[in-house]
C-alpha cells in the first residue's frame, strides 16, 4: 500500500487553502493534514481544525492563539508567529507544503521547507517572483519537488508531459484581461477598488484580484515560468483569452500547440500538483463546449496595462528587482484597497521604485528582504509627498 503523505497548509483560511482542504477531503487514502496556518481568521481556522485534526495550528499571534485554544480540542498545539511557521515546515511529521501564503511573508517559511527537503506545491508565485535563482538553487540542492498549483503553470507542465525540453519553441500563458479589459485609459484612471475586486472569470483573494486587474499578475507569471521551465523571457508569451478555458499553451519547434482546457476551478492544479504524476478520478465539473461555443484571443495592450512590461523589465535587469517590482506592487495594491491611490498609480509607483532603486545582482536572502524593505519605504514616502 502507498504511504499517506502528510501535509501542511501555509495560508488554510485562504482562497487556495480552502480549495485544497477540499480536494485532500476528497482523497483520504492519500493525504493526511498535519499543520495548518492562518492569519486572523480565527473563526475559520478553529473549524478546520475540528474537521482535519491537524497536529498543530499557527496563527499570526498570541491573543489570536489564545482565542483559538479556547474553541479547539487540547491534543492540537497551537503556535504563533512566523518563527513558528519556519518551525512546523521542517518537523518530521511533514512530507509535503503547500505554500499558499499571500505575497512576500511566503519566502521565508517556503525556503525553510526546502532546506528541511520538504515537497513543495507552490501557489505563492512572489516566492519565485523575488527568489527564484536561490529557490531553484536550493530546490536542486535538496532534491526535492516544487509543483505549481498557478493554472498557467499546471496548464504548461501538463502540456510538457512526454516532452523534451529542448523541443520548446515557446510558451504562451493566458491571461483573463480582468475587468477593465475593454476600458479607455480614460476610464481605467478613474475606477474603484469594488469595480477592481470583480474579476470576471475566478474567485481569489483580494491581492491577486488586483494584480489580475492591472495584469501584474500576469506580469509575476511570466517571471514564475521563466524559473519553473528555464526558458528565457522573449520565448514566454502572454495572449489575452477572456473565456479563461484554455490555461496555457506550448509551441513546439515543429510549430505544433499543445494546450491545457478545463473550467476555471482552482482544485485540479491543486489536485494534478499533489498526485503528480498521477491523474485520479475527481468531481470537479466538466467543460461543457456547446456551453462555451467561442474561445477568443487578443494581444495585451501594455500601454493601458504598464504592470506587464514592467515586469519584463525587471526579468532583463534580474538581481533584487523583482523583489523591489513585488515589493512596490504589494504596498501600492494595499494603498490602492485603502483609496489613497487611484489605480494607474499602482504601475507608477512601481516604475518610480524600481528607477530610485538600484538592483544588486547578488541573489541572497539578505539581499531580498534589503530590497523588500527599500522599496515599501519608497512607496510609503512617495505617498506622503503625493498626498500633502
Ligand atoms: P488569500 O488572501 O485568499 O489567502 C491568503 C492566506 O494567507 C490566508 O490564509 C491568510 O490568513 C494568510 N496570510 C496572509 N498574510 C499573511 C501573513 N503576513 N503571514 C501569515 N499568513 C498570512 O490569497 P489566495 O487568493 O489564496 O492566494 C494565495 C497565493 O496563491 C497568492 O500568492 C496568489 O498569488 C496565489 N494564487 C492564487 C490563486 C487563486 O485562485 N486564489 C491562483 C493562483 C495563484
Ligand atoms: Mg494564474
Amino acid at each position: 500500500m502507498k504511504r499517506i503523505t502528510n501535509i501542511a497548509i501555509l495560508g488554510s483560511t485562504g482562497s487556495i487553502g480552502r480549495s485544497s482542504l477540499d480536494v485532500i477531503e476528497a482523497l483520504p487514502d492519500r493525504f493526511r493534514i498535519t499543520y495548518l496556518t492562518a492569519h486572523r481568521n480565527i473563526d475559520l481556522l478553529s473549524e478546520q481544525t475540528r474537521r482535519f485534526q491537524p497536529h498543530g495550528v499557527v496563527v499570526r499571534d498570541e491573543a489570536h492563539a489564545q482565542r483559538l485554544r479556547s474553541q479547539v480540542n487540547s491534543s492540537t498545539e497551537v503556535l504563533s508567529g512566523e518563527d513558528a511557521l519556519l518551525d512546523i515546515v521542517s518537523r518530521p511529521d511533514v512530507d509535503l507544503v503547500i505554500s499558499a501564503l499571500v505575497g512576500f511573508a511566503g519566502l521565508r517559511p517556503t525556503l525553510r521547507a526546502i532546506e528541511a527537503g520538504k515537497d513543495i506545491a507552490l501557489a505563492n508565485k512572489e516566492t519565485l517572483v523575488v527568489g527564484g535563482a536561490l529557490i531553484m538553487e536550493k530546490v536542486r540542492a535538496h532534491g526535492v519537488h516544487l509543483l505549481p498549483i498557478d493554472s498557467e503553470h499546471s496548464a504548461i507542465l501538463q502540456c510538457l508531459q512526454g516532452e523534451d525540453i529542448r523541443s520548446v519553441g515557446r510558451l504562451i500563458l493566458t491571461a483573463s484581461g480582468g475587468p477593465f479589459l475593454n476600458l479607455s485609459h480614460e476610464e481605467i484612471c478613474r475606477v474603484t477598488p469594488g469595480q477592481a475586486l470583480k474579476h470576471p472569470t475566478w474567485s481569489m483573494g483580494s491581492k491577486i484580484t488586483i494584480d489580475s486587474a492591472t495584469l501584474m499578475n500576469k506580469g509575476l507569471e511570466v517571471i514564475e515560468a521563466h524559473w519553473l521551465f528555464g526558458l528565457p523571457s522573449d520565448r514566454i508569451e502572454v495572449i489575452v483569452h477572456p473565456q479563461s478555458i484554455i490555461h496555457s499553451m506550448v509551441e513546439f519547434v515543429d510549430g505544433s500547440v499543445k494546450a491545457q482546457l478545463g473550467i476555471p476551478d482552482m482544485k485540479l492544479p491543486i489536485q494534478y500538483a499533489l498526485t503528480y504524476p498521477e491523474r485520479p478520478p475527481s468531481m470537479f465539473k466538466r467543460v461543457d463546449f456547446s456551453e462555451i461555443a467561442r474561445l477568443t484571443f487578443q494581444k495585451p495592450d501594455m500601454e493601458r496595462f504598464p504592470c506587464l512590461s514592467l515586469a519584463y523589465r525587471v526579468l532583463q535587469e534580474g538581481g533584487t528587482a523583482p523583489a523591489v517590482l513585488n515589493a512596490a506592487n504589494e504596498a501600492a495594491v494595499q494603498l490602492f484597497l485603502e483609496e489613497r491611490i487611484p489605480f494607474t498609480g499602482i504601475p507608477e509607483m512601481i516604475a518610480d521604485a524600481l528607477d530610485a532603486i538600484p538592483a544588486e545582482s547578488e541573489l541572497t536572502l539578505d539581499a531580498i528582504l534589503r530590497a523588500d524593505r527599500d522599496a515599501r519605504t519608497f512607496v510609503a514616502h512617495h505617498t506622503v509627498l503625493h498626498t500633502h
